[in-house]
């Protein structure tokens, strides 16, 4: 954090990281959304599809995401699970199409138990459901970059524990947006889940989820002045339902039961900043306590002393990440130098 505290007072990032960042939007730019295809396939469903499989079978730190994705969604990290289901064949159209672990091609493919169809593994995200011929695939951008932004963060806690387990004590991983996952590609916050309790059981996560918009932060804005500084108010099911959303569907349910694997809380720092922030947590609690958010003093100091006012509401870790997802495509230690240089002290 030492190294940390001088950087406000330099440009952080420089224009080279600045183009590096932008690399990762250009997933957005070379996805056909619309009247273009891939040569070879004759609907925009599978140019969509076969441009994501294509972006995932890329080398970053010299292995490929979707071996990454692999490991993720079966669980290889601890005792893997044989099959995944999938809810619709983007082919046929037929729901329910178990993807078997063991029945997977050497390029990440399965065949569709109903019509025979070539399936991608990244066919998990459903963003197929999503695009519609003709009012095109613009609506899956948020889904997908949301998703990305995660599964890179999977892809390089797979590397960290490959090459140096230790170093997940000395990196915080801070998401731009909630801990979730939204629309079609809700379901991937079960793998996350999974993914997350084995780490908090065995090794060690620093994670956390910052919101800049929405109702979450409207509401902090509001209340700013009935928080004292240095505050930290974690939103139960009743306090969000009362005083954020309208409505409340299910008091049995909790808020984002199908797509967070994260509780949310506002954090008021003691220089009188606002942050909604989200951690991982074992289960989706309706009445979460302070001991279910596990490293929370750690992470809200770094966060306290991250603030950064080069951006408005904004922080460096949220660069940092950015950063961290835009250097992805260069070799991992040097990832691992540049970022494990201690955004953890306690
Ligand atoms: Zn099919």
């Amino acid at each position: 954090i030492d190294d940390l505290e001088g950087l406000d007072k330099q440009p952080f990032i420089d224009p080279e990281d600045m183009a590096k960042l932008k690399q990762i939007q250009r997933l957005k730019f070379t996805l056909p959304v619309r009247n273009v295809q891939v040569k070879t396939e004759g609907t925009l469903v599978n140019s969509v599809r076969r441009t994501i499989y294509d972006f995932f079978c890329q080398k970053i730190d010299n292995d490929e995401l979707i071996a990454t994705l692999r490991w993720f969604i079966f669980h290889e990290y601890d005792t893997s699970i044989p099959t995944w289901n999938l809810s619709s064949c983007p082919i046929c159209e037929n729901s329910s199409v178990p993807l078997h672990r063991k029945d997977m091609s050497n390029k990440y493919t399965f065949s569709c138990n109903h019509c025979g169809g070539e399936l991608f593994l990244t066919d998990v995200f459903r963003l197929h459901e999503a695009i519609d011929e003709e009012l095109g695939a613009g609506g899956i951008l948020g889904y997908l970059i949301n998703t990305l932004e995660q599964i890179i963060f999977v892809h390089l806690i797979r590397v960290i524990l490959r090459m140096k387990p230790d170093l997940l004590n000395e990196m915080l991983f801070i998401k731009d947006g909630p801990l979730a996952f939204f629309g079609q590609t809700a379901n991937i916050y079960k793998p996350m889940r999974s993914l997350v309790n084995y780490l908090f059981k065995n090794h060690n996560l620093y994670l956390a989820g910052l919101e800049k918009s929405g109702s979450f932060v409207e509401h902090a804005d509001e209340i700013t002045e009935k928080l004292d500084d240095g505050t930290v108010l974690i939103l139960s099911n009743d306090y969000i339902y009362k005083y954020i959303l309208p409505g409340y569907p299910d008091p049995t349910r909790p808020y984002g039961a199908t797509t967070y694997y994260s509780n949310k809380l506002i954090f008021k720092t003691n220089s009188g900043g606002m942050y909604v922030v989200s951690l991982p947590t074992s289960e989706n609690f309706l009445n979460p306590k302070k001991a279910d958010f596990r490293n929370l003093d750690v992470i809200l100091t770094n966060i306290e002393k991250l603030k950064c006012d080069m951006y408005d509401s904004a922080l460096i870790p949220v660069a940092l990440a950015n950063k961290l997802v835009s250097l992805a495509d260069h070799p991992s230690s040097g990832i691992l130098q540049k970022f494990a240089k201690g955004a953890i002290s306690s």
